[in-house]
């Protein structure tokens, strides 16, 4: 049940005591007048791109035509402006209803700063800042008001929008509705209502999670099922897939940071909160800026690092998947998972938040043999049902399968989402294929120990004794259960402890090796493990990585490297960059809201002479160019060519 707060029950007046009710508002409603004539003026004038992407021309102008749509685009794929430009475009104020309150002040501050009468309403507020912005509402001064679902939910909201000009409802993050997300947000359910009581007015639903399930439950709570849907491909070219082996991992990030992304901000993904501190500690007693994210700290300390990551340049935020929805950071530059994520819906939509302005960036993944066995131990010795568990469980497989695929991951990750694409040339496996191998009888040599062991003496051991006895080490265990005179003994001299380690991964990720569930980390024979027995199967197996020496810094050329700024470009970004860091703090608000990195590389590119040179710089907007043109010339002019 929604109480009403003080705030509610205050009746809604203008300055001069008037009640703003609809019917004795002094002059009526008045409905924000549309702005713009056509969607590639606003795309032009306001926003300072040339062209519209993929399918956002068809959706804006189906919204504007008075349409329902349901949007799903990747991260980054550019949602925002299939909403924000039909507000624009049609008369009345388009209302957003999005659950991140943390955010709405940067959303909005950016829009202000492209000249767009953009407001939002929710607790943050004083009682008297709301009233400003609902009295700016009923004059029709607003193109863009933000409101969260639970405020839009209250009478006092509902009786508001009432009294003034709708142009259009855009439902953000939509997969909240479902039940089936790890977003679930109840009130979001409540939406129903938009239908019923405005059936007339256009709802665009907007997210980029793409399961069946919270599709249909999406169109079926905001009454969707005969809108057209409107699916981009989940395709990130830019976002570089990488996943390595794990070793000592906190080191192998360190190194990863300081040679490719030194200086840039990323986020780093751990599982439980005491490694997402121990890693932060680590990354900042390196010198590398750090901060933690997850549940357990105050709500305090996690708005301020959340604030910190936004606002400056070069911040790493080493967080629990609690940090994430919503962050809508343009330049993060790299996504490190340093445990093995649970699901590909996950690790994509994490992954989805490096390089949302289309810059080269890279997601890396550090994953390892306790990885597969922590996970499944995680799932077998969670509650509830076993139906429950099984869904878990492929999950995971299908994240094993991605982690030791020989060919395109992103091939594989797309067709995990329906997509068919050709090898991409972005990704480890395109850029330096592995020497991929018959693993075959390896893989036969450590079956046919655990299955020797079990049916000659009735035991069950772990991979470490396992790879002792197939490298025929007389440990004083081996001594101590006579397993030298075994027929497998030794049969596996040739290959390292490094190589049986990397064997019994991918025998354990192929599904032909279980973990058993009395939780001692023993290894047992699956139904699948019979046909590699029996010789019926062959085994393409990853090849075993060398440990790199730590001086060798033998670095992958990365596709940032291939898309680095020739040395002078260079100078103006960075001296551009700095100028733009001190205007942010000025106006207290994020970097990325004055100008994108993207926009300051194409500015420092081109190298224009003038202001009106400077138009013509995709994202540059009029009220940019008006605001920081002739600040931006002096400051590429002071770097000289
Ligand atoms: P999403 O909400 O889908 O994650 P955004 O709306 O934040 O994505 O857009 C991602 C980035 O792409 C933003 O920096 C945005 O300004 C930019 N963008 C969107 N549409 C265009 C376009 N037509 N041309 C150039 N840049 C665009
Ligand atoms: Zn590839």
């Amino acid at each position: 049940m929604h109480t009403m707060t003080e705030d509610e029950r205050m009746p809604l007046w203008d300055a001069q005591g008037h009640e703003l009710h609809p019917a004795s508002a002094p002059e009526g409603p008045r409905a924000t007048p549309a702005r713009y004539e056509s969607a590639l003026d606003a795309l032009h004038e306001v926003f300072g791109y040339d062209a519209f992407r993929g399918e956002q021309q068809a959706i804006i102008e189906h919204i504007v035509a008075g349409g329902n749509a349901l949007v799903l685009m990747p991260t980054g794929g550019g949602k925002s402006l299939c909403y924000q430009i039909p507000a624009l475009v049609r008369p009345g104020t388009g209302i957003v209803i999005s659950p991140l309150i943390a955010l709405m002040q940067d959303q909005v501050d950016a829009l202000q700063e492209l000249g767009v009468r953009a407001a939002f309403l929710n607790s943050s507020q004083t009682p008297g800042q709301a009233r400003e912005v609902e009295r700016a509402f009923l004059r029709g001064e607003l193109d863009l008001l933000y409101v969260a679902p639970e405020r839009l939910l209250t009478p006092r909201c509902l009786e508001l929008l009432d009294g003034g000009r709708i142009a259009l409802f855009a439902i953000d993050e939509a997969h909240c509705v479902s039940q089936w997300g790890h977003d679930f947000r109840p009130e979001y359910q409540s939406l129903s209502l938009l239908a019923e009581r405005w059936p007339a007015i256009p709802r665009v639903a907007l997210t980029a999670t793409a399961t069946a399930a919270t599709r249909s439950d999406i169109l079926a709570c905001l009454s969707l099922q005969d809108a057209p849907q409107f699916i981009a491909s989940f395709d990130r070219p830019n976002l570089c897939y990488r996943i390595i082996e794990k070793h000592e991992v906190r080191r192998q990030l360190l190194d990863f940071i300081r040679a490719e992304h030194a200086g840039e901000c990323g986020i780093v993904y751990a599982l439980s909160r005491s490694r997402v501190e121990q890693t932060a500690e680590f990354l900042s007693s390196h010198g590398i800026t750090a901060l933690p994210y997850h549940a357990g700290l105050d709500q305090a300390t996690r708005a301020a690092n959340q604030a910190r990551f936004l606002r400056e340049d070069g911040i790493v935020m080493v967080a629990t998947i609690a940090f994430g929805m919503g962050v809508n950071k343009p330049d993060v530059r790299f996504v490190a998972h340093i445990d093995l994520p649970k699901s590909i819906e996950g690790y994509y939509q994490e992954t989805g938040r490096a390089g949302r302005d289309g810059l080269p960036a890279d997601a890396w993944l550090a994953y390892g043999l306790q990885d597969v066995v922590q996970q499944r131990r995680m799932i077998d010795d969670s509650a509830g049902d076993s139906l429950h568990q099984r869904r878990q469980m492929r999950q995971l497989d299908a994240m094993l399968a991605l982690c030791e695929t020989v060919t395109c991951r992103r091939r594989d990750l797309l067709a995990y989402f329906g997509q068919t694409i050709e090898p991409c040339g972005n990704c480890d496996t395109c850029l330096e294929p592995p020497a991929a191998w018959d693993g075959t009888v390896a893989v036969q040599k450590l079956l046919s120990a655990v299955y020797r062991l079990w049916r000659e003496r009735g035991q069950r051991f772990g991979g470490g004794h396992l790879i002792d006895i197939l490298r025929g080490q007389l440990t004083e265990r081996v001594k101590q259960h006579d397993h030298q005179s075994l027929s497998v003994f030794g049969v596996g001299e040739n290959l390292s402890v490094d190589a049986w380690r990397g064997i019994l991964r991918q025998a354990l990720a192929l599904g032909l090796l279980t973990v058993d569930l009395e939780g001692y980390g023993t290894l047992a024979l699956t139904e699948a493990s019979r046909a590699v027995l029996k010789g019926e199967r062959t085994l393409m197996l990853r090849p075993v990585a060398v440990k790199r020496a730590k001086s060798g810094r033998q670095r992958t050329t990365t596709a940032a490297q291939l898309d680095a700024l020739p040395p002078e470009a260079l100078a103006r970004f960075e001296h551009l960059r700095a100028w733009r860091g001190r205007i942010a703090r000025e106006h207290s608000v994020p970097a990325y809201v004055i100008f994108h990195d993207a926009t300051l590389r194409e500015i420092a590119l081109q190298n224009p002479p003038s202001v009106e040179a400077l138009a013509g710089v995709s994202g540059v907007g009029a009220r940019k160019l008006e605001t920081y043109g002739p600040a931006v010339i002096e400051c590429i002019g002071e770097v000289g060519d």
